[in-house]
Order: structure tokens, then sequence, then C-alpha cells
């Protein structure tokens, strides 16, 4: 039986430590329990991303809990795409006009370790590791281990995209939920840093080699290496399935990413060997029950990792959460419902958003007419800074929440066209009276 003012956390993964340090800065109490073992005792663990996109959303609520200025010493600035050609040419696309608008790349385990030593150091934080959680029952608000059940006060799911928590909630009449998986999965390879921890590539970009239905990408990490994912289909013509020995590995990375082979010494075998992993996409609601558990993070709503904003979302509901938490006092009910109200749509769009930009990373950044769209963005945002913010700048660099930025960006887009058919009328117009002069 657990005192009914603590906090109890399913899921010290992302947003679960990084709540519990919101939370006991505000001098509550938390209980955190993570089915894996105490990343303090052990090294990183393979099969999840390597290394992640941090952004602007992401960096305020770290920043609201002291712990931006650690987490950036330790990441790797990219300032834009590097495009991989498949003739070897490389084209770069800024993200944005300067360094504000730059994403940094993070290690996964490394920001894991950080967030979990900044709740331990927390007085009224409590980890237990080794404890999966099976199930809740929630009239009862008891949470189930295999190792016993706890009488929690109040639960939150950081559990994750297959979260045990949101199992509970999806037994409950009038709970939506959905889930639906790319064709495509994904599996990481390791460039290794050169000579001295040289970068073997550019090391201020996110690599990306378009290649239409399918695509790998490159991250940097800060000791000299680049985590390179792979989006494949499953099956078919070109995916994963279709390759099954070393010699036809190292063919077709010849003949699709030339400039490949060369920098990754272990290519075949770590391609044949390493996990694949799938990408999907869930939506559910209502996000909490009763005023005693709440979703958070992939739990109540994974995205697919094309804008890299999966992380900075889950950071962004730690913040919002813990404000309606503050602002609500004992009424966790409402403090819920504002929590579900002021997230849902924006992740919802989020989600689409995803989707959207896997088609444009891995076919469209190599078109002429995309990149030039690309340029005129920018210049009309470097032109008229307060007016004009490129959809994906907003997404990236600003606080704007998601679906305010895409029906901001709609009409952004609308005046440009108006604008423009204006002055191809001006100029139709000069043009006819120079004629009839
Ligand atoms: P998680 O980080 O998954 O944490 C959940 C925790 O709960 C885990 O530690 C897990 O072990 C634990 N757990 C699960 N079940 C139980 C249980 N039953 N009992 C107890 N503990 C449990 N996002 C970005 O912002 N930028 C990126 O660049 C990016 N790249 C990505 C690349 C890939 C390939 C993928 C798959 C995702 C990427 N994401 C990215 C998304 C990001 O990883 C997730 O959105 C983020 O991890 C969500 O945080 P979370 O705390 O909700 O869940």
């Amino acid at each position: 039986m657990q005192d009914p003012g603590t906090v109890t956390i399913v899921g010290a993964g992302l947003a679960g430590p990084l709540l519990a340090c919101s939370l006991a800065q505000a001098g509550r109490r938390v209980d955190l329990y993570e089915k894996r073992s105490d990343p303090r005792l052990r090294g990183p663990e393979r099969g999840r991303s390597i290394n992640l996109a941090l952004s602007t959303r992401g960096i305020h609520a770290l920043r609201r809990v002291g712990l931006a200025d650690e987490v950036l010493r330790a990441s790797a600035l990219m300032r834009g795409r590097m495009i991989h050609h498949p003739d070897r040419s490389l084209t770069f696309q800024p993200y944005g006009n300067d360094d504000s608008q730059a994403l940094r790349s993070v290690s996964r385990a490394g920001l894991n370790l950080l967030l979990v030593e900044a709740a331990a150091r927390l007085p009224g934080v409590r980890l237990f590791f080794d404890r999966k959680c099976t199930g809740m029952d929630l009239a009862s608000g008891t949470l189930e281990f295999a190792e016993g059940r706890i009488q929690a006060g109040f639960v939150v799911g950081a559990d994750g995209v297959y979260s045990a928590v949101r199992s509970a909630l999806q037994k409950q009449e009038r709970f939506d939920y959905s889930q639906e998986y790319l064709g495509h999965g994904y599996r990481e390879l390791t460039i290794p840093a050169g000579p001295g921890g040289a970068f073997p590539l550019e090391p201020g970009a996110l690599h990306v080699w378009p290649r239409g239905a399918f695509m790998m990408i490159a991250l940097p990490n800060s000791d000299g290496s680049f985590t390179c994912t792979l989006f494949w289909p499953f099956e078919g013509p070109n995916s994963f399935a279709a390759l099954t020995n070393e010699r036809d590995v190292l063919a077709y990375f010849e003949l699709q990413f030339p400039d490949v082979p060369g920098l990754v010494p272990t290519l075949a075998h770590d391609f044949l060997h390493n996990p694949t992993g799938s990408l999907v996409t869930v939506r559910c609601r209502p996000w909490h029950h009763a005023g005693r558990v709440v979703l958070l993070g992939d739990a109540c709503h994974a995205v697919v990792p094309f804008l890299g904003q999966g992380m900075n979302a889950a950071f962004e509901d730690c913040t919002v959460l813990a404000d309606c938490l503050a602002r609500h006092g004992a009424n966790r009910t409402a403090a819920f419902v504002e929590y579900e109200a002021r997230r849902k749509e924006h992740v919802d769009v989020l989600a689409d958003l995803c989707i959207d930009n896997f088609l444009e990373m891995r076919d469209r950044v190599a078109a002429r007419a995309f990149v030039l769209w690309k340029k005129l963005a920018l210049l009309l945002h470097r032109a008229f800074p307060r007016w004009y913010v490129p959809l994906y700048v907003m997404i990236e660099f600003t606080l704007i929440p998601y679906a305010d930025a895409v029906r901001r960006a709609r009409r952004q887009d609308r005046a440009v066209r108006g604008v423009a058919f204006v002055l191809l009328l001006l100029l139709a117009a000069i043009v006819v009276g120079a004629f009839l002069r």
C-alpha cells in the first residue's frame, strides 16, 4: 500500500525519468518502476535507435528541469540534410538560417542514463529496476508485477509503445485505440570513427540517401562515428528479405549506396545479423481514467520517426502534465482533462506529418523542384522572419503547437500563392502594355 500522494510512474525510458524530475522538483514523492535493469549498472542495449534528434521542444522541457546544458554538451550539431545521390555527389540543404535552427544528435543510452541519474539525485524519488508491470486493476488502482502487487495512489503510464498500463485502459468501454504499422522496418549499422576520432562524413549534418521507395539516414555521434538507419520494406524488391547472403548485400550497397561499403568494414555481417525493428503509429483516447491513471509519451501517441519528434513530443507532454497538475492541485481529473485537451489534437497532427515526412525524405528531397521550393521558403523566412516561417522550422525549432503550425503554414502558403498570382498579373499587364504601345 503506497502513500496516496505518491506518483507511481511505470517506465524509466525517456519521458518517465524526466517527469519524475519535474514532479520531484515540485515537491512530490515519485516511485519509478522499469522492466529493464539499472542503466547505471549496465552497458547500452542493442535493438532501439542508438541516437536521436533532439530539437527545441525537447530542449525546452530539459531546460525546465535544469538538464538542457548537460545534454547539449554531449550532443552533435546537425545544421541540415546532406543528400547522397546514387552517383556519389552530395548536396546540402540547411534546416534554417543559422545555428539556432539546427538539430542535435544525442545518444539514447546516454540520455536515458543522464535522466535516471538526475531523478535518482532528487529527494523523494525512488527507483525500482527489473520490475515488469504485467497489468493494472483500474477499479482498485492496483499495479501488478511478477514480484507482487502495489496499491498505487496515482499512476503514470510512461511504458512506451507497447504499454501495459494502456492495455488496462483498453479493456474499458468507449476506449478508442488504433495502431498502424508501416510496411517498412528499420535496421541499424555503424560507420566507425576515422583515425584519432575523425568524422568520416561531414559532422554537422543529418545524412540522407533517398532512393524512392526506401532510404538510409546517418546521424553523427560525438565520438566521431555515425549511426546509419536503413528504412526498407520488410518484403518485396529492395527489401530486407531480398538480401540473404554477404555477396548480395555488398553488391546491392555498391549499386544503391556506393559510398557506404568503404565506410563500414563489417557491413555485410552487420546487415545480416542486426535486428530489424518495426515502425508503428498509435492513437488512443481517453488518455486517463478516474483521476487515477494517465498516459504519457509513446504509451498514448507513438509516431514513426521521420520528423525526429517522438521523444520531443513526449518531453513536451511532461511539461504540460506537470503544469496541469500544479494548476489543479488535488483535482487530478481536471488536470488530466486539461492535459489531454492541450495535447491530443496536436500529436494526432504530428502523426500525419511524420508519415508525410517519410515520403519527403525517401523520395522528394532529391527532386530539383523540392530543393528550389525549400530555398525559396528559407529566403522568405530570412526576408520576413515574423511573417513567414516554414512548417519544418515551426515543428523543429519553435514551441508552436503542431496543429497550429500546420494551420499557420497553410495560411502562409495561400498568401504566397496570392502574392505570386498578383505579381504574375502585373507582369502580364506590363508585357501587354509594352506590346500595345
Ligand atoms: P520509451 O523511451 O520507449 O520508454 C518506455 C520505457 O518503459 C522503457 O524503458 C521500457 O523498458 C519501459 N517499459 C515498457 N514496458 C514496461 C512494463 N511493462 N513495465 C515496466 N517498464 C516497462 N524521437 C525523437 O524525438 N527524435 C528522434 O530522432 C527519434 N528517432 C527514433 C528512431 C527510431 C528508429 C525509433 C523507433 C524511434 C525514434 N524516436 C525519436 C521516437 C522515440 O524513441 C520515442 O518517441 C521515445 O522513446 C518515447 O519516450 P517514452 O518514454 O514514451 O518511451
